[in-house]
């Protein structure tokens, strides 16, 4: 979701968690919404549901959002996975849940969620 239309600051995540020698420098850290970030908690690794393979999550940093991610065409606020990595990140951090899919849903109705606005042409 946007930092518009939270009711929480996003707090600085760790991307590769401090207990896993993860260190406080720029390319480490990440705004995350408080939701993302309980979430990802202390993983850097995910389980991808196709595989079961373990995968890196999503890094913020190094990896492209649409190579990874994309949004649905066929239901808007929903993120579709493009990738191991994506499948396990969106498995993860719940990025479909049914409340974020209608909040994003609701964001785009009301114009407060420009990504989705422009989902249909960066398809
Ligand atoms: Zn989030």
């Amino acid at each position: 979701l946007p930092i518009r239309g939270q009711v929480g600051t996003f707090p600085i995540d760790h991307i590769r968690p401090r207990h896993r020698r993860g260190v406080t420098t720029l390319d480490n850290l990440a705004f995350a919404c408080p939701r993302c970030n309980a979430a990802k908690w202390k993983r850097h690794r995910g389980t991808d549901p196709d595989t079961g393979r373990r995968v890196p999550l999503f890094n913020p940093r190094t990896d492209l959002w649409r190579e990874h991610l994309a949004w649905s065409t066929d239901e808007i606020g929903r993120i579709e996975a493009r990738t191991a990595c994506g499948r396990a990140t969106a498995e993860q951090l719940q990025m479909n849940a049914p409340d974020l899919v209608a909040t994003r849903r609701l964001l785009s109705q009301l114009g407060l969620f420009d990504e989705l606005l422009h989902s249909s042409s960066d398809a």
